[in-house]
């Protein structure tokens, strides 16, 4: 696909509570690496947490003046040189933490807990999706399947994935009845991955009204 420009609109965080609007140029995907138009980007807890209040992370949580947003879905435009398995027009949510892909946690799947200099967040340590067009590595693209939507997409990884994983760990069936305490997103997912797995009965609890 063409592009007609080579600048583009994208959102920071740079902390004290304030969201601030920079033009910068539009990425060129290099080997491995694919351009991806940005069709939804949800905004995290810890976006608020640690970045939009003011700039509480440290090590991996450190903040370094990126494009902000980590739960980014799309579609690919561009491909760089080298690509496996992704191609123009996939529809794909970016997993968003990009580890080295070499380390024991990285090749057991677990990116997160990558201790490389060269893992990097995306909207932390490396551009977000918070812009018309985000650039990302063909290792941390995820299909996304026909009959979810972008803004489905842009909640799954880091949402549901979470307590999917703890889910599954738990191992819940259909014997099961869970009790989820805390209303926010991830504990709402964790109650709709629970009912699809099987759990008949289902209870949440907030201290919110
Ligand atoms: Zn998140
Ligand atoms: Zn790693």
């Amino acid at each position: 696909m063409t592009i007609q420009t080579n600048k583009m609109p994208a959102a920071y965080l740079p902390g004290n509570s304030t969201v601030v609007l920079k033009e910068v140029d539009i990425p060129v995907p290099g080997h491995g690496q694919v351009l991806v138009k940005t069709k939804s980007s949800t905004i995290c807890g810890s976006d608020i947490r640690a970045i939009y209040h003011q700039h509480l992370g440290k090590g991996p949580e450190g903040y370094q003046n990126k494009i902000a947003g980590h739960e980014p879905c799309g579609q690919i435009v561009q491909c760089g040189p080298g690509l496996k398995r992704f191609k123009e027009g996939d529809r794909v949510i970016i997993y968003h933490i990009s580890g080295c892909g070499v380390c024991n946690d990285c090749r057991r799947g677990y990116m997160i807990s990558c201790t490389s200099p060269h893992r990097a967040a995306y909207g932390w340590q490396r551009d977000g999706g918070m812009a018309p067009y985000i650039l990302a590595e063909e290792k941390d693209l995820v299909l996304l399947p026909d009959e979810l939507s972008y803004t489905d997409g842009a909640q799954v990884a880091c949402g549901f994935g979470t307590v999917y994983e703890g889910i599954e760990k738990i191992g819940i069936c259909g014997n099961d009845a869970v009790l989820v305490t805390g209303l926010g997103p991830v504990g709402l997912a964790a109650l709709m991955d629970a009912k699809a797995m099987g759990a008949q009965k289902l209870v949440g609890v907030d201290v919110v009204e």
